[in-house]
């Protein structure tokens, strides 16, 4: 697995993509996702720079779309903007090299799920084809989010990526953790989490998974902040002794305020964790 900060490492002096990025390769890291949570303020110019950064430090790019996207919005403008808002995070992610693209979908408003859900494929659907006919290599991630008002359980997700090609999950383990108030939590947990996408998406999606994971502060209503982990009741050790045993490969990302100090954390718990299950199998 590869492991990263959500966005420039903390300690980066000068606060640039490109700086961090190099900075990310300096720390020991080998991850990145640009974050264009609040609009996408890139251009072309600084993307090329970006692409070269990356390859030149060997650090694999993802994105975050910006937050402000609904596609269950009554105002058609709105989910049109919402459609356009993620169009332009794709695009110039994929001139950054950054194939995975993450973004939250939808509110539920006071509308029943199932309507919810076609919305949101409908959506994806025109998204993906535009994705398709501009021949861009990039892998929408709708995430698992963290409150129960928000579009995004395990399950919602997983239909999306098993309806749409060019679909595949984001989990945050943290988000699945707030949302149920506390459960998924502990090894058999996470383990269903895995099975379910093995059912539904086979065991190449375990091949190539995108996860984010941080400490989390949550209330009945599910997420309330993102916290470190140490201050966190997540149990994030067995998490990655469960994805160890499972052979998971892809990219985790991790969104905790000290951003790179719980990247490298997991990074380095991950690989004992490895390293013990190595020597027990000679
Ligand atoms: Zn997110």
């Amino acid at each position: 697995m590869l492991f990263g900060p959500a966005g420039v490492p903390v300690s980066t002096q000068k606060r640039s993509s490109v700086d961090g990025i190099a900075k990310v390769r300096a720390l020991g890291l080998d991850a990145m996702e640009l974050q264009f949570v609040r609009r996408v303020a890139m251009g072309e110019e600084c993307a090329h720079q970006v692409r070269r950064a990356a390859r030149e430090n060997g650090v694999r790019l993802s994105a975050h779309a910006p937050y402000y996207i609904n596609f269950n919005s009554k105002d058609p403008e709105k989910v049109k903007a919402s459609r356009e808002r993620l169009l332009k995070a794709v695009r110039i992610s994929a001139i950054c090299g950054a194939r995975n693209v993450v973004f939250h979908p939808a509110f539920y408003h006071d509308d029943p799920p199932s309507i919810v859900y076609e919305r949101a494929e409908a959506q994806l659907r025109l998204i993906a084809d535009q994705i398709r006919d501009e021949g861009l290599d990039i892998c929408l991630r709708p995430e698992t989010t963290g409150k129960p008002t928000q579009f995004g359980d395990l399950g919602e997700t997983l239909q999306l990526s098993a309806e749409i090609d060019a679909v595949s999950p984001c989990i945050d383990f943290a988000h699945l953790h707030a949302r149920s108030g506390g459960a998924i939590n502990t090894y058999a947990e996470f383990e269903a989490v895995l099975d379910r996408v093995r059912q539904l998406l086979g065991e190449g999606a375990l091949q190539d998974m995108h996860i984010h994971l941080q400490g989390i502060a949550y209330t009945g209503a599910g997420e309330r902040k993102h916290l470190n982990l140490a201050a966190s009741d997540l149990r994030y050790e067995e998490l990655l002794q469960v994805l160890v045993g499972w052979g998971v490969r892809g990219t985790i990302i991790c969104e905790s305020p000290n951003l790179e100090e719980d990247a490298l954390l997991l990074k380095r718990i991950y690989h004992l964790l490895g390293d013990k299950q190595g020597e027990s199998r000679t």
